[in-house]
């Protein structure tokens, strides 16, 4: 693939980026390094102000950020904007929890262990690569970039290849906001050439955010070098909706649920589990909605689904619908890609799912939601964790025994109740199964690339 901007909402190319050199690419790790010994040196103090600095200059710069992501990959400008202003907000939050967060503990009984004085420290381990998607260009890499900086390691970005401007914006972010040069780099190379950076001693963790294959094939690199990974993969949340829910609520939710960032996003909503009772008029409802949203140019005031990020996108996304249609499923709104430049799809709602379709089993990546029928509670949990996935999952019900009911048998990193599934700074962020491995944000987030070191003292 090569590292360029493609519009996604017509189809021109608008520039290319050269991929960086093997020399340039080995002169990065080196400075990365030498950031590190600087940085690790540094007190919390210092590396809060440079933070603070650089979320200032990045929520300054929201605007201009905005104009890229949307061009790049087609998100809303609204959604995009505040995207830019979402990850100022957390650099400010490590900055500002960074210290506390790795303060460590202290043994209240060193004798116990024949100490006299006994503790843990959180320690920084070096350079660290992260291997980033295009859906959220900015946040995906600030929610790894503000922990990881304000621990004191240094961040290698491999950024998805086609939102180069986003990753050459975020190149020079750390460095204009005072961070040593070299503590925060961008490497423009393809996918191939990650396992050359990863292997390098220099490195010492990484983190992926992308594709089960990607991180299947990136994990197995790690192993290998035993080094340190966090997976945040792919997801095909469930959304139950329990006879009790405010239906109106629950439905307005729903169509935010499936259709922010365009549908592309990893904890969107993708399969909606309605109780029997209440499924016919869930679906009459969530089906006019979806018809109702404007799909348009990111720019367009009001747009609330722009294009899809790419051709091979759109046409993975058509495949999978193409290939539940064939096999007995209904649309009730959309199923099929529109006609005309750029990447569009439809908001499409679908209906008649059997495990013999591929959509199934498969992430729906863009605003298909696929509508499933449950008998009672624990049918719905039943289709719920019958995937591979368990990112998220949402649960619509004001009984709060069938609440803890569900809560306990969720198989999933995250159970939002009577809302959306969403991230915030303040809570762990990650999956299981094959949604991934680790947890990003929270003090979960920073602790990740971490060394806890015990200190035994005589
Ligand atoms: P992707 O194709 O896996 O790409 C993600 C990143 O991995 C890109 O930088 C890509 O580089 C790189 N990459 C791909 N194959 C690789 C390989 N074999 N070795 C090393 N690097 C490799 O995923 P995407 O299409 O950009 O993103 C969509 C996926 O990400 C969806 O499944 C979505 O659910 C998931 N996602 C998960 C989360 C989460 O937090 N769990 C968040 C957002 C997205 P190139 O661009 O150069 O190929």
């Amino acid at each position: 693939m090569p590292i360029a901007i493609i519009d996604p909402a017509d189809g021109t190319l608008i520039r290319e980026y050269p991929p960086h050199t093997d020399a340039e690419v080995a002169d990065r790790i080196a400075t990365a390094h030498t950031a590190h010994l600087a940085l690790r040196d540094t007190d919390f103090a210092t590396r809060a102000a440079w933070m603070h600095r650089a979320a200032d200059l990045l929520e300054a710069e929201a605007d201009q950020v905005a104009a890229t992501i949307a061009q790049e990959m087609g998100k809303p400008l609204a959604q995009a904007r505040a995207e830019a202003v979402k990850s100022a907000n957390a650099m400010r939050f490590y900055a500002d929890r960074a210290e506390g967060f790795l303060s460590g503990g202290r043994l209240d009984d060193p004798s116990a262990v024949g100490a006299a004085e006994a503790y843990t420290l959180y320690q920084p381990l070096g350079v660290v690569l992260a291997v980033m998607p295009w859906n959220y260009p900015i946040w995906q890499v600030m929610r790894f970039a503000a922990p990881a900086l304000m621990a004191g390691n240094t961040g290698l970005l491999k950024h998805a290849s086609n939102v180069p401007a986003s990753a050459m914006y975020l190149d020079g972010l750390f460095a204009r906001a005072g961070f040593p040069a070299g503590s925060f780099r961008t490497l423009l190379i393809p996918a191939s050439g990650v396992e050359a950076v990863l292997r390098d001693p220099r490195v010492r963790a990484v983190t992926l955010t992308g594709s089960e294959p990607a991180g299947r094939s990136v994990a197995a690199i790690a192993g290998d070098e035993v080094k340190p990974v966090v997976l945040e993969l792919g997801g095909s949340d469930p959304f139950l909706v329990m006879p009790s829910a405010d239906l109106d609520r629950a439905v307005a939710t729903a169509v935010t649920a499936r259709t922010s960032n365009n549908g592309q996003a990893c904890i969107n909503a993708k399969r909606f589990i309605v109780h029997t009772d209440i499924h016919d008029a869930f679906l009459e409802r969530f089906t006019a909605a979806m018809a109702a949203l404007r799909v348009g140019h990111p720019t367009a005031p009001g747009t609330d689904v722009g294009p899809l990020a790419g051709e091979q996108a759109r046409d993975e996304l058509s495949a999978l619908v193409d290939d539940a249609l064939a096999k007995g499923a209904t649309a009730t709104t959309g199923g099929a890609a529109a006609d005309g430049p750029g990447w569009y799809y439809p908001p499409t709602v679908l209906t008649g799912l059997t495990p013999q379709m591929r959509l199934y089993a498969e992430e729906a990546f863009g605003p298909v939601a696929a509508v499933y029928r449950a008998d009672d509670v624990d049918d719905a949990l039943r289709i719920a964790n019958d995937t591979s996935f368990g990112l998220s999952s949402a649960l619509w019900s004001q009984d709060a025994a069938e609440q803890e009911h569900v809560i306990a048998r969720l198989e999933a990193g995250a159970v939002f109740v009577n809302g959306m599934s969403a991230s915030y700074p303040e809570l762990p962020f990650g999956g299981i199964k094959d949604s991934g491995v680790g947890r990003e944000l929270s003090a979960d987030g920073i602790r990740a690339f971490c060394n806890l070191k015990t200190v035994w003292r005589a």
